[in-house]
């Protein structure tokens, strides 16, 4: 097996060198950047396994980091661990929710920090056994074939329909901001995506008929595919917005 391969985007020079020193050591290729343009842009050049990415950052800051990530599919599917300074920072990440998939609040220890890096990218490993086929709240969705089913039933989705369902089924309570959805259900013509993303969605759930609530509102924020039993660290921010 190859070695997993980390990109730590960290301006703090001295903090990069010892997460660097400790991650190699674990058997981890690690390569660093100290700013955000430079992050963006090795982790583009080099699609890493996971980013460890500082919050706040020169030239462009983390949450724009997470979000040009998010938003370009050679990158999207990259894990990205944040590193914050104050825990108030948190109630950002989980309100703004720009993507993170997980935080570290500074300052930390390394084991830990270590073990939530593993915990990640063994995620990545059995998402990516699972990608082509999503069965959820009585749906199948299936990638290859670029289609859906309800009761064995077609549901004759639109190319956007279906990247708009697959984007969301795919992390059942996680809540997507409008621009996420935007971008990542945009496909390869840019100019596909004339009406907004409400619309979209609203069509999308006349489909599902009987199961249009898979499709949850989350207010001052976008949606989410209804997640049962549980919704992780997020469910509180449908309240809080
Ligand atoms: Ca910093």
């Amino acid at each position: 097996m190859s070695k997993s391969r980390l990109l730590i985007v960290e301006d703090e020079r001295s903090l990069a060198e010892v997460l660097q020193y400790n991650l190699e050591k674990e058997g981890f290729e690690v390569m660093t950047a100290a700013d955000g343009q430079d992050g963006v842009r090795k982790a583009q050049a080099h699609t890493p396994d996971l980013v460890v990415l500082d919050l706040m950052l020169p030239i462009i800051e983390g949450f724009e980091v997470c979000r040009i990530l998010r938003s370009d599919a050679k990158t999207q599917n990259i894990r990205i661990l944040m590193l914050t300074a104050r825990s108030e920072e948190v109630d950002e990440i989980v309100g703004f929710n720009m993507g993170a998939d997980d935080y570290v609040t500074k300052p930390f220890k390394i084991k830990p920090l270590v073990h939530r890096i593993k915990a990640l990218l063994r995620r990545d490993a059995s998402a990516e056994q699972a990608r082509d086929v999503i069965n959820a709240g009585g749906i199948e969705i299936d990638r290859i074939n670029h289609s859906a089913r309800a009761d064995g039933q077609d549901l004759h989705l639109t190319p956007t329909e279906f990247r708009l369902l697959w984007t969301l089924a795919r992390q059942p309570g996680r809540p997507f901001g409008r621009n996420e959805l935007m971008d990542r259900c945009r496909g390869e013509d840019a100019n596909a995506l004339e009406r907004t993303i409400d619309v979209h969605v609203r069509s999308l759930r006349q489909k599902l008929e009987q199961r249009a609530d898979l499709i949850e509102t989350v207010r001052g924020v976008g949606y989410r595919f209804r997640s049962e039993p549980m919704a992780g660290p997020l469910e509180g921010e449908a309240t809080s917005a």
